[in-house]
């Protein structure tokens, strides 16, 4: 059996009950196996073994009391996954679907998505099956509180650098630091990121995983030869991702024609976006209230994915595992040319199997996704440095690396010689050369 079945055997063994983690594993080994056919050594090293054991995780208990005075307690945890290339770095989830295989999923991914940032960060995850939907502040900010009471001793600007994800905005970030700063006693910047302007956080922070995905696609119309403007998008998900996704779409001149939240989906000629900010970053609340707000567009209940949308470019931003094989199917069908995944893990691994075997462009989240975690680098810079950047200069920034992605995805195209619509391979042996390159400099054994 192959070194990187055998490893993939294995794990299904020991990992069974975390099918994403095991999904996440096989994408990455799979299209990595290149790798270790023509260096046949790693499997004496045992690089794989090495690479998909996480090196410490923490799971902890977060009580916290409601308004009504009920306490509930939550899970809590943080994944470490490697910290070779410099300190864990990765979002906090908080979303009842939070579970240790999602976080084990999410950090390996985090991994050699950090590696293509070519910054010194290493990968981690973390997060809570507490849902903040519906909870007001005092209870977020008790939340938050309790979570980082916890967390606080195994994180610093040089050990483990957590972030926002899904349900950990500015407002949650903010609690979280407070809480670290109180405890410590010191004022560490560093030691989280997405953090308000006030307060040490970057300007284009929080445009930047969505500014990021559209840089990246535009690195690969250029390559391609694609025209951007009037091709029709769908993006899925209206938070942090989806939103800046569309803002940079637009500015592009693409016409985006749908957007999504978890009950349903809007369709409008070209979303308007104002409104769905409203809705989403002051109101907090359904999409349905869009076509009375916009006064135009309809909207549906059910997964954007299961409408019938005549589309080109498809940028899902929402959650994992949005598309099986049946919804891209269709999405070949309506007429779609490229796939840029704003979120992690969007597209299940038949669904990339469909785009490849039909000539559709994939560019994985791993790559397109990773504006959001080389900004919060920036962010870590700057308050290393005690300054602030401009919007501009971080936003510049944040085009180099992406345009730098690209070029690394390009490079392992042409070293291996895989075909040119697929990222999803070239990404990850991009991201994962350069991970054993530091472990086995570092004798990681
Ligand atoms: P947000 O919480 O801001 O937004 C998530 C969006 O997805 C919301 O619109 C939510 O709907 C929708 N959603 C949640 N669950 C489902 C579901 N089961 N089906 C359909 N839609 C759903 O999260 P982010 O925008 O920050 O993150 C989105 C994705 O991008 C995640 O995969 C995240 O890991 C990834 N990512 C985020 C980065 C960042 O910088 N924020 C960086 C890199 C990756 P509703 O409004 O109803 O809750």
């Amino acid at each position: 059996m192959k070194y990187v079945e055998r490893v993939i055997s294995e794990y299904e063994i020991k990992d069974k009950s975390m099918p994403e983690f095991i999904q996440a594993l096989k994408e990455v080994l799979l299209s990595t196996s290149v790798i270790f056919e023509k260096y046949p050594e790693y499997e004496k090293m045992a690089i794989l073994e090495r690479l998909c054991e996480p090196e410490k995780i923490l799971q902890f208990k977060v009580p916290w009391m409601d308004d009504l005075g009920t306490i509930h307690v939550n899970r809590g945890y943080r994944v470490q996954f490697s910290g070779v290339l410099g300190p864990y770095k990765g979002g906090l989830r908080l979303h009842p679907s939070v579970n240790l295989g999602v976080l084990k999923f999410l950090g390996f991914e985090q991994v050699f998505k950090n590696a293509l940032t070519t910054l010194p960060i290493g990968g981690g995850k973390g997060g809570s099956d507490f849902n903040p939907k519906g909870k007001s502040d005092n209870e977020i900010m008790r939340f938050c509180q309790s979570f980082m009471t916890e967390l606080y001793s195994h994180i610093g600007p040089d050990v483990d650098v957590p972030a926002g994800d899904m349900g950990t905005g500015a407002r949650e970030i903010g609690f979280l630091f407070g809480q670290y700063r109180r405890i410590k006693k010191m004022s560490e910047r560093g030691v989280i990121t997405g953090k308000g302007l006030s307060y040490g956080g970057s300007l284009a922070r929080k445009q930047a995983t969505g500014y990021g995905l559209i840089y990246f696609v535009k690195e690969i119309c250029e390559y391609h030869n694609i025209e951007m403007a009037n091709k029709k998008a769908i993006v899925s998900g209206s938070g942090n991702v989806a939103i800046y996704a569309c803002e940079k779409a637009q500015e592009y001149g693409i016409k985006v024609v749908a957007m999504s939240d978890s009950k349903g989906y809007i369709i409008d000629n070209n979303i308007n976006l104002d409104v769905v900010k409203n809705i989403k970053e002051q109101l907090r609340v359904s999409l349905s209230e869009y076509p009375t707000l916009a006064n135009s567009g309809e909207y549906f209940e059910g997964s954007i994915y299961d409408a019938n949308i005549k589309a080109e470019f498809i940028l899902p931003c929402a959650t994992q595992n949005e598309i099986n094989e049946t919804r891209a199917k269709q999405l070949v069908d309506n007429g779609c040319i490229l796939v840029g995944e704003g979120a992690n893990m969007p597209n299940d691994n038949e669904a990339i199997k469909v785009y490849l075997e039909n000539g559709v462009i994939f560019a994985p989240g791993k790559a397109a996704n990773a504006g959001g975690v080389a900004t919060s680098a920036l962010e870590m810079t700057q308050n290393s440095m005690r300054l602030s950047w401009t919007f501009e200069e971080v936003d510049e920034k944040l085009q180099q690396i992406m345009a730098s992605i690209h070029e690394q995805c390009l490079t392992a195209m042409q070293r291996y010689d895989l075909d040119s619509k697929n990222y999803v391979a070239s990404a990850n042996i991009a991201g994962m050369e350069k991970v054993i390159e530091a472990m086995i400099a570092q004798g990681d054994y």
